[in-house]
Order: structure tokens, then sequence, then C-alpha cells
């Protein structure tokens, strides 16, 4: 998956020339997200209290851990970083809490992932900033309460759905972050472009704009390769020409659907007959994951209306017929009266 050039998630060349935004006012996009953003921190700081537990819900590469480095840039305290699946036990994690200076961020990527061990450390801590911990074992074991300086936390996770009740409940101000508009993304690959010191056009800008999967990893790194390919060219300015050569030789097509969006389309469509069809059959039948499905593939082609999420399983739209340039079974014309849309599924 790893090697998927629109993958979302991170990948070792998006160690960042300067691309990531370190203040809120540079941050382009989720206007809503950031004018709520805005009022805690100003509440938070006026208060000299630490800004409530923060979850950031939605796919990899919108800006989860971007914004959760520019919560503590605007509070003005200190940023510790790490993950669900790294903290293995409970001390592990006793160990980061107590290092910390009052009102730090803490940031815990992937924290649907923590083992619930782990997590029970979690609540007292968030509750009350307090760590209970068990010294000695057998019948000479005893709990000792350490109070911690208060923190926020901030958390984020592909989908809130993922988060134990206890945990989820425990944090104040729960957020979704969208796929990007392209008149979003166009301004972030404008300025990347000019931070990476790259001349385009804004007939080229849109083009990358418009085939990025609405994510900003994805367009910072398509642009990336269009760099690449400037400087061997020699082209400068870069046009939308250019553009889209490059977008075709990584087999980006129009929609920004790469090879594996297109190879889960056309197996639904071919093997399947447009569905439905669980996905876990897809899974097997593409040799991925699940998850890498339900987590990196899907939302973004829900979102494009490519797909459906139904109880019996994924359904292919129209839509999706016509972008893959097949027929649609004549099933698809009939209304679908009892197949609702899957709530779970969001
Ligand atoms: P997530 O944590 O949601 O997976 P990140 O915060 O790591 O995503 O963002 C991925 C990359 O996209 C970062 O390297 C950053 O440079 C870029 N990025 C994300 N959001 C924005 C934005 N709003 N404006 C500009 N660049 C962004």
């Amino acid at each position: 998956m790893s090697d998927r050039i629109v993958a979302a998630t991170a990948h070792e060349d998006d160690a960042d020339a300067g691309l990531r935004p370190t203040r809120l006012a540079a941050f382009i996009g989720q206007s809503r997200l950031k004018a709520n953003l805005a009022v805690f921190i100003e509440a938070a700081r006026s208060r000299g209290e630490p800004l409530d537990h923060v979850l950031f819900a939605g796919p990899p590469g919108l800006g989860k851990t971007t914004l959760a480095q520019i919560l503590a840039a605007e509070l003005g305290v200190g940023f510790r970083m790490t993950a669900g699946p790294i903290i293995a036990r409970a001390g592990d994690l006793a160990a980061i809490l107590t290092n910390l200076q009052p009102r730090d961020v803490l940031f815990i990527d992937e924290i649907h992932r923590l083992p619930p061990a782990v997590e029970e450390v979690l609540y007292p801590a968030m509750e009350d900033f307090k760590l209970d911990l068990v010294i000695g074992e057998g019948p000479a074991a005893r709990s000792v309460r350490i109070d911690l300086p208060p923190f926020t936390l901030v958390g984020a996770t592909t989908r809130t759905g993922l988060l134990t009740t206890p945990l989820r409940d425990r944090f104040g101000i729960l957020a979704r972050l969208d796929f990007y508009r392209v008149e979003e993304l166009e301004a972030i690959v404008r300025r990347g472009a000019r931070i990476l010191g790259l001349e385009l056009t804004d007939a080229a800008c849109r083009e990358i704009a418009r085939r990025a999967r609405g994510t900003p990893r994805i367009a910072t790194r398509l642009l990336r390769r269009v760099r690449d390919f400037a400087t061997v060219r020699e082209a400068a300015p870069v046009d939308a020409e250019l553009a889209d050569e490059v977008l075709r030789r990584l087999e980006i097509d129009g929609l920004g659907l790469d090879a594996l969006d297109r190879r889960y389309l056309r197996l639904i469509a071919e093997k399947y007959g447009g569905g439905p069809v669980g996905i876990d059959t897809v899974a097997a039948a593409l040799s991925e994951q699940r998850d890498t499905l339900e987590e990196t593939v899907e939302p973004y082609l829900l979102q494009q209306g490519l797909i459906r999420r139904t109880p019996r399983g994924r359904v292919l739209t129209r839509l999706a017929f016509d972008h893959l340039g097949l027929t649609p079974p004549r099933s698809l014309d009939q209304p679908q009266l009892f197949d609702p849309e899957d709530p779970g599924a969001a």
C-alpha cells in the first residue's frame, strides 16, 4: 500500500520542506472548524487554562496532525506526539503523562488503537488529571494516585465510531475533518509551489488540485512529483499539459482515482454485477486489508458518489459505471426502497 502515490497515509518524502502550515491563519480550508478552534483557543488563553480535550476524526492526510501542532503553537505551549499502536503498556503512557509541562498538548494519533489497559489509564488522566498506578504485585500491591499537570489531549482517528464510548465521552471538542474542495486544494498547491520555488500556471495548479482526492497530503505529494518532471525537463512555468502528463504517468485519472481505486470499482462492476457485495469479499479478492479499503479507499469513493454502503454490502452507482466506461446492469435503475444507506457505516 505504501507505494500508492495517492495513498493518504504518511510517506517518508512527506518530510515537509516547510509545507506544513504552523499557524491557524496559514491553514487553508476547514473554515468552520478553524473559526471554532480560534474561539476555543482564545478562551483557554485568556483564562490561563488548558484547552479542553480535542478529538479530530477524518480520513488520513486531511490535516489532523497539522491542526494538533497548530493548537499547541497558538496556545503557546509544548507539543508531544505519540500514537495508539506505539503505547504498548500502561507504564509507557504513565511515563509520557508525568513528563508533560502544565497545559502541554499531547497528541495521540490513531487513538482508537490504544490497548484497553492503556485506555483505562487515560480516563482519570483526562477527567481529573490523576494517574492511578499499581505498585508491587500480589498481596503487597497497592495503588497510588499521582497528580498530573493539567494538559490537553488531542486524539486523531479515522472514524469516531472506532472509539469506545467512555473514551469518546471524555473529549470536550469533537471535530470532523472533511475532504477539501478543489478551490481549497488549489490554494494549498499554490502555497506549496511558492514554498518549493516552483512556477505553475493557474491551469496546472487546478489540474493538480482536481486530482488530489480531496486531500492536502496527496496534493503536496503530487506537486513534488510534478516538480521532479519540471526539473528534468527544465520546464518553467509548468503548464496544465505537463501536469496532466505527470499525473497520467502516475496512473491518476481525471477524478484523482489511482490503480487501486479502479481495481476496487472494476471488481465490483465486473465480478459482482455492481453489487451488493460484502467488504470482506472485496478485500479478499483484491488481496488488500479490509481496514485499508475502509479507511483510505472507500471514503473518497463514497464522497464522490461512486459507491454506496448498504446493509447488504457495497453497491456501485451509475456514475461509477460511467467513469469506468462500462454499461450498468438493468437492476441499477430499479428503485431501492428497502435498501437504505447503512446508518452505521458513516
Ligand atoms: P493527518 O494527520 O490528518 O493524516 P497531516 O496533518 O499529517 O494529516 O497532513 C498531511 C500533510 O498535508 C501535511 O504534511 C501538511 O503539509 C499538509 N496539509 C494538511 N492540511 C493542510 C492545509 N490545510 N493546508 C496546507 N497543507 C496542509
